[in-house]
């Protein structure tokens, strides 16, 4: 029987992040299982936008600690990523909304983000297609913008391997195992492997990983879509990453064309709140369009933490903004498996906060 001294369930974002961070720090005789192909969860649909603008503060030093990652993955680990950080232009309309994002805007400053105010001349000149005649305000942060995620995977996933750990496509984890000290395996088709530390980074997967052992991690998925059109309609090259916040529409230039999506995964039905911000994508065609799940959380923030059970640790739940949280999320999770000390304070997001009725709610959700 094979013996890891952990073994990371799920090889998304975050399960091959978590690899290879604890890599980086030294713990090798790893394994991670993922059940299909890598990156194939979640992850390879996400628009790859990386955002430092939240409500909840937790999540900004998430979103920062991870930039520092993006924005040198290729020295950190061989592999171009085509970060364009062109910034978020969050469009604002109604005054609770601006208030919100103002509000949050100064919490982001005091951390140095540089998020700031727009007029809406400001806005007009930077996205002369957007109809801005309802809009309150508007917040932007030059620092945002939007990465591969398939080569955020491929990055840590090839650094890892290069540093010694073992990556298993095709690897179904049927049960993970426990003794009177804690886990203590998982189980695979025809094959068991035995360690004390496991990391459940599974996507909507992950509560059926935990609830055997009586453990519950609240997610579940909620399909999005997202649409690919090669008409840019006059969007700038350099246009950033543009949410309407109210009606969660977004677009932002992707090669020759856009690419948005909004709450609505019917074309139709998301005709209107995108033909109201920006009325030139009438005359757009769909080339193509792809769905996976936001994998949802009862106050959509993440559950990171150490379960119950002695070596089962946890990250999932992200509500659509995992993708952005990976590098600092992986980070933690090697942290803890090795029991150090943690560069950021996670302990408010575990999953039994659910339980003490201690919600945290993230509101910024697009
Ligand atoms: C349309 C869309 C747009 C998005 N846009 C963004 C965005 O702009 N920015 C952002 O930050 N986030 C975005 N997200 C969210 C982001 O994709 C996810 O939060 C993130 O990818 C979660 O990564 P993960 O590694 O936790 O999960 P996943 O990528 O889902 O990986 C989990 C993996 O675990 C595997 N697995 C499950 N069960 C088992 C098992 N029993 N054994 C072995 N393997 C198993 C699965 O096959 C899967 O590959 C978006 C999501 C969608 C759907």
């Amino acid at each position: 029987m094979k013996t890891a001294d952990a073994v990371i369930v799920g090889g998304g974002c975050v399960g091959t992040s978590a690899l290879f961070h604890l890599a980086a720090l030294g713990t090798t005789n790893t394994v991670l299982l993922e059940a299909s192909s890598l990156g194939s969860g979640s992850t390879s649909k996400a628009a790859g936008g990386i955002r430092m603008q939240h409500d909840d503060v937790v999540n900004t030093r998430l979103a920062l600690r991870s930039l520092q990652e993006f924005t040198r993955f290729e020295q950190l680990t061989g592999t171009p990523i085509d970060f364009k950080q062109v910034g978020y232009l969050f469009l604002l309309d109604n005054d609770h909304d601006f208030a919100a994002f103002t509000r949050a805007a100064a919490a982001q400053r005091e951390l140095g983000i540089p998020t700031e105010i727009l007029s809406i001349d400001a806005v007009r000149e930077m996205v002369p297609q957007i109809y801005v005649e309802d809009v309150v305000g508007a917040t932007f942060c030059p620092w945002e913008g939007f990465a591969a995620p398939e080569a955020v995977v491929q990055g840590y996933a090839s650094a890892a391997r290069r540093l010694g750990a073992e990556i298993r496509v095709g690897s179904l984890v049927v049960e993970i195992l426990t003794d009177g000290a804690g886990v203590s395996g998982v189980r695979l088709e025809g094959e068991t492997i035995s360690t004390r530390s496991v990391v459940i980074a599974a996507g909507v997967g992950s509560a059926d990983l935990a609830r055997p052992l009586g453990f519950e991690l609240p997610v579940h998925g909620e399909a999005r879509t997202i649409f690919y059109s090669s008409q840019a309609l006059g969007v700038p090259q350099s246009a950033p990453l543009v949410v309407d916040f109210s009606t969660g529409f977004y677009f932002h230039r992707e090669g020759a064309g856009l690419v948005f999506a909004g709450r609505q995964s019917d074309p139709a039905e998301l005709s209107e709140p995108a033909t109201h911000r920006l009325p030139a994508i009438a005359e757009a065609s769909i080339e193509s369009s792809w769905w996976g799940y936001y994998e949802m959380s009862p106050d959509h923030n993440a559950m990171i933490g150490q379960a119950p059970v002695a070596g089962l640790h946890y990250a999932t739940g992200f509500s659509g903004h995992g993708f952005m949280q990976s590098p600092a999320v992986g980070e933690y999770l090697a942290e803890t498996v090795r029991g150090e000390s943690t560069t950021l304070d996670l302990s408010s997001m575990t999953a039994d906060r659910f339980v003490s009725g201690q919600h945290r709610t993230e509101s910024f959700v697009i």
